[in-house]
């Protein structure tokens, strides 16, 4: 797996959540699941934690988007559009912090 220069948070998913993604994907594809086998499998989530270059505004943000994302920008960390100021950019917080010091 490739290493990334910032923290991403994983979170286990819940049993209910589990549960749903199931029978999601069974509803989607047709194809049947194991529920009970998949909902006793250890799944993560994985999050990161984006801030605003120039607001300071906060969000926790969707790994798998990201990550689509940066294969798509062929960028080594996501920038966001933040949602907060509207012209500002947000970055994970590890790269906010070494861009902040830099000035
Ligand atoms: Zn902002």
């Amino acid at each position: 797996m490739k290493k990334y220069p910032f923290t991403t948070i994983k979170k286990p998913v819940s049993e209910i959540e589990k549960r749903q993604r199931a029978e999601f994907y069974t509803d989607d594809t047709g194809f049947p699941v194991d529920v009970e086998a998949f909902v006793k499998k250890e799944i993560f989530d994985e999050y990161v934690e984006m801030k605003c270059l120039d607001c300071d505004y906060e969000e926790t943000v969707d790994f798998d988007m990201l990550e689509e994302m940066m294969e798509f920008d062929d960028s080594d960390y996501p920038s966001l559009y933040c949602p907060s100021c509207n012209e500002g950019t947000m970055v994970p917080k590890d790269i906010h912090l070494k861009t902040k010091k830099k000035h």
